[in-house]
């Protein structure tokens, strides 16, 4: 069922190095995938490659656009949704296997549950709450 001819796969903008959409920036074994970048809906190789090349800032896929398929196997050409992308550590339709580092860039091109990153929201602000000067002692007396 996932099964697309290869010669329907999309273009692969960037600075692609080979069929199998490397590029020159990350180009070893396990580098097969692009991404469809969600700023401009083009597929690059990586976010060096959309950044240098697409001339805008990279926009991230939000939490609930995880079923549009924005990732290509450069394998195969089968373009996977998001989520079966961060599920897999393989291509599910040819079993080329990707590259488990490209996790640590995931939030680079998808939204990341927010909940799922800790201590990263604090500024560093310390919050200091200031309550006694609030309490005045006048209580509005109740009209009787
Ligand atoms: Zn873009
Ligand atoms: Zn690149
Ligand atoms: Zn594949």
């Amino acid at each position: 069922m996932l099964q697309h001819p290869p010669s329907s796969r999309p273009p692969v903008l960037g600075r692609v190095v080979d069929r199998q959409t490397r590029c020159v920036h990350y180009r070893t074994e396990l580098d097969i995938v692009a991404i469809r970048f969600a700023c401009c809906g083009e597929y690059y190789p990586c976010h060096r490659c959309h950044s240098e090349v697409a001339g805008h800032e990279s926009a991230q896929w939000p939490i609930d656009a995880r079923s549009t398929r924005a990732v290509l196997c450069g394998a195969c050409g089968t373009e996977l949704a998001i989520a079966e992308y961060l599920e897999a550590a393989e291509c599910p339709s040819c079993a080329s296997r990707f590259n488990p580092g490209c996790a640590l860039h995931a939030h680079l091109y998808f939204e990341v549950d927010p909940s799922s990153r800790e201590g990263v929201d604090s500024d560093g602000e310390p919050v200091v709450t200031t309550v006694s000067a609030a309490s005045s002692p006048t209580v509005p007396s109740s009209s009787t």
